[in-house]
């Protein structure tokens, strides 16, 4: 058979171990019995994936389990792979073991290299190293092509298996249902040596695709319908992006999974629920290809845990697909988009989805996690590691009228700011951690004019309004003046009016300086004010394009009890404005993260050439929970 390169035999941690004790969970400990009662102590590798002679060969396996991730490429892994992904190659990492990545690509189909490649890269990104070695070729089931013929034929020779002729309509109905057993084939009783040479003929494409198919010779009257006789190969004549046209016969999913399980010395095979009606297939499959000596011994196991369900959010391929092939979404990687690379566009952090996994943890029965749980923990993350920033979204000139006056005609004053201002190196704690150099602060300057957002300046204020309004006159005749606010990093400012356009819009805010308030020198803190608000300079602002985004859906279960999820699509789910930015933020690299101070978290995307050459933020998340609300 065909085998992909031999790989080290030393396990890998991959990705972040942590120190912290995980939360125990079904599968820990199942695993940590399997360790203690030597379960797989026994097991041999033969430095890559083969059948039981190959491994008897090998040394004992120094990886102590074997998990595995095994996406079929055809689409893009979502928010749900994550989950596996995680929890896969987290147990692998946590317990000494090594996780496989391996492309589950036996139906030729629908697949394509296309989402190899990006299902790689989003491994990669997440944090996980794969089969044991940095850069190692993830493996593929059609490599196991060769092996799984065997087995057929040996299945067939042992009385296991057997060519139907029967229509899909005929097996359909003899198959039975759940209050009635199904029955038998009239071809079941055939000779292995005449089943064996009609499964060649099959391979050797003498008959039309679906005419028939080998089935696996169980029980016609099982309780359990996935044991009445299972097909295992059909006939399909499809281009197979690994292995060409080599093939016209495909083995079935059912047939191919234990298999593929089997060659790679998996010990623990996780999956998700729609497949514990599949176990005992998984269990007949391995009991007879270890009989016949043709499979390693002990065998992997099947467990199943709970898919992942998140409100508002759709984690089907095949339903996602539709919505880029539909074009209600810019494509597999639109910001909106639950896959991983949309995630990633949209400023999520491999760390904040490690987390998520952790925190939502593993169970055995279905349930929906609310989306704010992701948002929490991406704002966890961020926290002490996005750089600070000013950005006013909704821009209103305002200028202080006496600034010449005090400052000096188009004087412009530097300022400074943290950029971490809550992390270790922070102005306001100790030491930063040994070998990391403290962010460099970030420099702006303030003049006469600067921006600040419209909702910061009221004309009448409602009660309570801490930020600029003007002078007025009270119910008792008394003057009330106008307020006094910071300009965050900036001097202290005392509103005095605003200027109107011809259509009565607030065309301007305006101002006056107090003098000797800049923040962080010396008696700046000695005028008293309720509240500082963010602005940018005039004289150095950047504009820039900001994508503010919400949830796709407006229903929190759009596609549950086959609801049509195109229908609670968010018509307003992309809003895109001119945002005036700081100066630190004009060379903001694709896919660095910001707080832009009182608005959230947004990240860097790339320049989009065709409507402009302005810097690109992408709105990640809120700085509270707005889902709720
Ligand atoms: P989809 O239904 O989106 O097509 P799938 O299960 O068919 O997903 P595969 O590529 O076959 O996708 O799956 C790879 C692995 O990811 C499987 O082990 C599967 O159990 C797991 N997985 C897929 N969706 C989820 C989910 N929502 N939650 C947890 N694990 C998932
Ligand atoms: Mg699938």
């Amino acid at each position: 058979m065909s085998l992909p390169t031999p790989t080290q035999n030393k396990p890998l941690a991959s990705a972040v171990a942590t120190d912290v004790v995980k939360p125990s969970n079904f599968l820990r400990q199942i695993i940590e019995s399997d360790l203690a009662n030597g379960t797989y102590a026994s097991r041999k590798w033969g430095g890559s994936p083969g059948d039981a002679a190959h491994h008897a060969k090998g040394q004992p396996d120094p990886a102590k389990i074997r998990t595995r991730f095994p996406p079929e490429p055809n689409g893009y892994l979502h928010i749900g792979h994550a989950k596996s992904i995680c929890l896969n190659f987290g147990l692998a990492r946590d317990y000494g073991g090594v996780c496989h990545l391996r492309f589950d690509d036996t139906n030729p189909e629908k697949e394509d290299t296309e989402y190899v490649n990006s299902i790689i890269d989003s491994v990669k990104w997440l944090g996980f190293e794969w089969n044991g070695a940095p850069d190692a070729a993830p493996y593929q089931a059609s490599d196991y092509f060769d092996f799984m013929y065997r087995a057929a034929e040996y299945l067939i020779e042992a009385g296991h298996a057997y060519v139907d002729e029967q229509t899909a309509e005929q097996m359909r109905v003899n198959r039975g249902d759940f209050g009635k057993p199904g029955i038998n084939s009239p071809y079941r009783s055939r000779t292995p040596a005449d089943n064996l040479a009609r499964f060649r003929q099959m391979r050797d494409g003498l008959y039309e695709d679906g005419a028939m198919v080998l089935r696996a010779k169980i029980d016609m009257a099982s309780p359990n319908i996935n044991l009445r006789d299972p097909a295992i190969y059909r006939i399909r004549r499809a281009t197979h992006h690994n292995t060409g046209d080599k093939w016209c016969i495909y083995p079935m999913y059912t047939y191919a999974h234990p298999i593929e399980d089997a060659l790679e010395q998996i010990t623990h095979s996780i999956c998700t629920l729609e497949f514990e009606d599949q176990r005992p297939f998984y269990d007949w499959l391995m009991a007879r290809l270890i009989e016949g000596g043709l499979l390693a011994s002990p065998p992997p196991r099947q467990y199943e845990f709970a898919r992942l369900n998140l409100t508002y959010v759709i984690t089907r391929k095949r339903k996602l697909a539709l919505l880029v092939y539909d074009h209600k979404v810019s494509g597999w990687d639109d910001p909106r988009m639950p896959t991983i690379v949309g995630l990633r566009r949209r400023g999520y952090t491999p760390a904040a989805l490690q987390l998520f996994a952790e925190r939502i943890g593993v169970t055995k029965s279905d349930s929906w996690i609310d989306y704010s749980t992701l948002e929490g923990c991406l704002r966890e993350d961020l926290e002490l590691k996005a750089h600070r920033g000013m950005a006013v979204l909704n821009p209103v000139k305002l200028v202080m009228t006496n600034w010449d006056e005090v400052m000096g005609a188009g004087h412009l004053e530097p300022c400074s700011q943290p950029a971490l201002p809550h992390a270790p190196h922070g102005a306001s704690s100790g030491a930063a951690p040994e070998g990391t150099e403290p962010p460099p602060a970030r420099q702006f300057t303030i003049g006469k004019e600067v921006w600040i957002d419209r909702e910061d300046f009221e004309e009448v204020p409602p009660k309570g309004y801490k930020r600029l309004f003007p002078p007025s006159i009270d119910g008792n005749g008394n003057a009330v003046p106008g307020n006094k606010v910071r300009l965050k990093g900036g001097y202290v400012i005392e509103c005095t009016g605003c200027s109107k356009d011809a259509n009565g819009h607030i065309a301007q805010v305006l101002a006056t300086v107090v003098p000797d308030t800049k923040s962080g020198t010396p008696g700046s803190e000695t005028v008293k004010v309720k509240a500082a608000i963010t602005w940018v300079g005039v004289a150095d602002g950047v504009n820039a394009e900001v994508r503010l985004y919400d949830r796709l859906f407006l229903d929190a279960q759009p596609d549950a009890g086959g609801k049509d999820f195109i229908e609670s699509l968010n018509p307003n789910s992309l809003k895109v404005i001119t945002a005036i930015v700081e100066p630190s933020l004009a060379n903001a690299l694709p896919g660095q993260n910001f707080q832009f101070e009182r608005h959230g978290y947004f990240v860097a995307d790339r320049v989009d050439h065709v409507t402009g050459s302005k810097p690109v933020f992408n709105l990640a998340v809120g700085l509270k929970d707005s889902w709720g609300k």
